[in-house]
């Protein structure tokens, strides 16, 4: 399967528009945007400026033991102190929902006022645990997606729009699409 545009700028830039509006909406007296790094960096550059109420913003880093696994480790906790604040956790795309379930319960115990879901890309029918998704850009099938901060082995991040990709070749070659994507003439 040759990589297609699953969703391409513009598409993308109505959509952080979009989820901006409704976020400024909810949060009238201001909020802060915790995104996960590093695949909701893209994301998060866009949106925070998308937003027309007061807004801070922080991060978490985290590893994963094994895909799907649900554990979670966080090395990078946020700076600031959350409690009583407002706060959004900014993710790339919530799959089975073991990392925001994990997270959401992180940033709960910090008592913050209250703590609402935003993905970039929310793929429902994969879910292993329920996660309330307040703030949506996209629903997905089963595609597998690169760009726009997501990667593969940290690779295609920097690509301006979203595209879908067999990953398995990928895993012998994570190369393997690099030329092609940011060649002139490219899909
Ligand atoms: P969850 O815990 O919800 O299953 O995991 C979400 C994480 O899995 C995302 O933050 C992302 O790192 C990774 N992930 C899930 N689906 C995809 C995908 O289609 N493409 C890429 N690049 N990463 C994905």
């Amino acid at each position: 399967m040759a990589p297609a545009v699953l969703f391409d700028q513009g598409q993308i830039e109505s959509a952080v528009v979009r989820v901006g509006s409704e976020i400024s909406r909810d949060h009238p007296e201001g909020v802060l945007l915790v995104a996960v790094l590093k695949g909701s960096v893209m994301f998060l550059a866009d949106l925070v400026r998308a937003v027309d109420v007061p807004v801070t913003v922080d991060f978490l880093a985290i590893s994963r033991f094994a895909p799907d696994s649900g554990r979670v480790r966080i090395v990078k906790d946020l700076e600031g102190d959350i409690a009583g604040l407002d706060v959004v956790l900014v993710e790339d795309i919530v799959d089975t929902g073991l990392t925001a379930t994990f997270l959401l319960g992180h940033l709960r115990a910090l008592t913050p006022k209250r703590v609402r879901v935003c993905t970039l890309l929310d793929r429902a029918r994969r879910r292993i645990v329920p996660v309330d998704v307040d703030y949506r850009g996209f629903e997905l099938e089963d595609d597998f997606v690169l760009g726009y901060g997501l990667d593969f082995q940290e690779r295609y991040r920097n690509l301006d729009r979203i595209i879908t990709v067999d990953p398995r070749p990928l895993a012998d070659d994570p190369d393997l699409h690099v030329g092609e994507l940011f060649a002139p003439e490219r899909p």
